[in-house]
């Protein structure tokens, strides 16, 4: 079984800093942490390679993030926690993303995970980064490996395709949303880009057997059991599961492992689906709402108290 954990690097603190000219959100030279969400994804996921163990079975866990090249740091925390490998997407060809290009490059990760290379990464233990060719790389991103001439864009997979010599993982997990970006359209849109079923929102995995997923989540009407057939894609609540601290053993482990950094060209990211490019999504303006803590108190009668109401009604243009 193989299980890919989409994992977004998010701020640490709660305050949004947007850039007043491109109006995206300024990332740089702040400390990220692990979207609480994809840390109880990956937990999900870790149970169910234990369980697996368990029973003499294998069970790969991989984790996928597109981030800036710091990301890495949060990955190999990933690997530290039981993840067998990992792979960051970093590239200023991915920047100025918004969600319909970020699942697209995840989609492009998911399917270079799959392939014979990844694979072969994994079975062996570690995860590799590959050699550019020179000038493949955006500048100031690792290098990654060079896309062979003619091999990006016009033959990368359509919709529901694994590429030649890729397979699709029988799982992706998301979190239910970033607590950034806060849409909670990547994971359904990952499924959409695979044609595969997906669960959002999801409380408890009950089973997984017989080529299906069983689950509890939570909708407008309550809580629903749903089974759907593999591969499919969840999206998690975070009390789903407790995230475990990685191990000493693990954190050495993780320690000499290389986490593979790939370029837009090293996954066949077509350029016109992605960053700016492949955004849709026009941002006109972006603002931090100012807040005001002022507070009047009515004095008067009842009516002169409501015609002070309407007046300040007026006032705020209501
Ligand atoms: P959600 O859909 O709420 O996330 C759900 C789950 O999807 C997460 O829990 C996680 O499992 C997975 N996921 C989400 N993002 C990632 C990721 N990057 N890697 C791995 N897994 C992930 N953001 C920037 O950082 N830089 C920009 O320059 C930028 N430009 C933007 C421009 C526009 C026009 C717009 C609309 C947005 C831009 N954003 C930018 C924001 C960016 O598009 C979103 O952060 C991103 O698409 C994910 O959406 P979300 O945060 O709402 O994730």
């Amino acid at each position: 079984m193989h299980i890919v954990v989409c994992v977004k690097a998010v701020p640490s603190s709660t305050e949004v800093k947007m850039d007043p000219v491109t109006h995206t959100i300024v990332r740089d030279g702040r400390e990220s942490v692990v979207n609480p969400f994809d840390a109880a994804a990956l937990e999900v996921a870790l149970a169910i390679k234990d369980e697996r163990a368990a029973a003499g079975e294998g069970c790969r866990v991989s984790v996928l993030s597109m981030g800036i090249p710091a990301t890495e740091a949060l990955l190999r925390d990933g690997i530290a926690r039981g993840a067998s490998d990992a792979l960051l997407l970093s590239d200023r060809a991915f920047a100025g993303a918004d969600t319909l290009a970020t699942s697209y490059a995840l989609s492009c990760g998911i399917r270079e995970l799959g392939s014979a290379g990844m694979g072969d990464a994994a079975a062996s233990g570690a995860s590799e980064q590959r050699a550019a060719a020179p000038g493949s790389a955006a500048p100031g991103t690792p290098e990654g490996r060079a896309a062979a001439p003619g091999s990006a864009a016009p033959g990368a997979p359509e919709h529901g395709e694994s590429a030649p010599g890729s397979s699709l993982p029988d799982l992706i997990l998301c979190g239910k949303m970033a607590v950034d970006g806060d849409t909670a359209q990547i994971g359904p849109e990952l499924a959409g880009l695979f044609d595969m079923p997906c669960v959002t929102d999801v409380r408890e995995l009950v089973a997984i057997e017989r080529g299906r997923v069983t689950v509890r989540h939570a909708t407008d009407a309550g809580i629903e059991l749903v089974e759907v057939p593999l591969p499919a894609v969840l999206t998690v609540a975070k009390d789903i599961a407790q995230p475990r601290m990685p191990s000493i053993a693990g954190v050495r482990a993780a320690a000499g492992v290389p986490v593979a950094v790939l370029s837009a060209a090293c996954v066949q990211a077509d350029p016109a689906r992605s960053g700016l490019a492949g955004s849709p999504t026009q941002v006109v303006r972006s603002f931090v709402p100012e807040r005001s803590d002022t507070c009047e108190v009515l004095e008067g009668s009842v009516p002169q108290q409501a015609a002070r109401i309407i007046a300040l009604a007026e006032e705020a243009g209501l």
